[in-house]
């Protein structure tokens, strides 16, 4: 299980709620079921990529996708790893049966 830190909301913005680095997890509030799934997709994306690759990726899609739409919220909710992990954060076995590399599914 990932170590979950909480830290301070002034650090970051006001929409900001928490941030998955590799085997830890920083949030500014305390995590609902749904929120902590959310993260913890993160968790199996960053493992099966190495921790690094995922950050390399993350940012490289989000800029193309920020070129694309000219809106930094649209781009972020459009990159593959983000759109797993809203889609199933709800379904709280997805972890259980989650298919490696398939972000998009
Ligand atoms: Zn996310």
């Amino acid at each position: 299980m990932p170590k979950i830190l909480k830290i301070k909301r002034i650090l970051f913005g006001r929409n900001f709620l928490a941030i998955t680095l590799g085997e830890l997890i920083l949030t500014t509030d305390r995590l609902d079921a749904c929120e902590l799934n959310h993260e913890l997709i993160h968790v199996a994306q960053q493992r099966e990529l190495l921790y690094l690759p995922f950050f390399i990726w993350y940012g490289i899609e989000w800029l193309v996708l920020f070129v694309r739409y000219r809106n930094a919220l649209k781009a972020y909710y459009n990159i593959r790893f983000e759109k797993e992990a809203y889609r199933h954060q709800d379904d709280l076995g997805y972890l259980k049966c989650r298919r490696h590399f398939r972000y998009d599914q």
